[in-house]
């Protein structure tokens, strides 16, 4: 299934995921979903981006530094998922869709 902005694949289980964060209750609310999520075996977990804390360290609130950035997978359709935030300046963030991991997220695999 394409979706609307094209080149986004998603299924009927993930595309119900993305939201937009824009304060840290939304962010720890996107950080419970995505745990959640991971522990229903429904997304995957693939690692985090260079700034951001490991989502074993932050899923559960409250510690995270200055930039949330974990990146994911769905299991049913392999979409890729991040979710960020920029927490510092309080600028907010998304969990969303994305094609592909950039490389200038220097993307840390959880399990190099
Ligand atoms: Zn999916």
């Amino acid at each position: 299934m394409l979706g609307s902005r094209g080149g986004i694949v998603s299924c009927e289980v993930c595309s119900r995921f993305p939201c937009q964060i824009r304060s840290p209750q939304e962010l720890k609310r996107s950080l419970r979903k995505a745990s959640e999520l991971v522990d229903s075996e429904k997304l995957e977990y693939l690692g985090k981006g260079y700034w951001g804390d490991r989502f074993a360290k932050i899923r559960h609130g409250g510690s995270w530094g200055d930039f949330v950035t974990n990146f994911f997978r769905c299991t049913h359709c392999t979409q890729l998922f991040h979710l960020h935030a920029e927490t510092y300046h309080g600028s907010g963030g998304a969990f969303e869709a994305i094609d592909k991991i950039e490389k200038n997220e220097k993307f840390e695999p959880e399990n190099p």
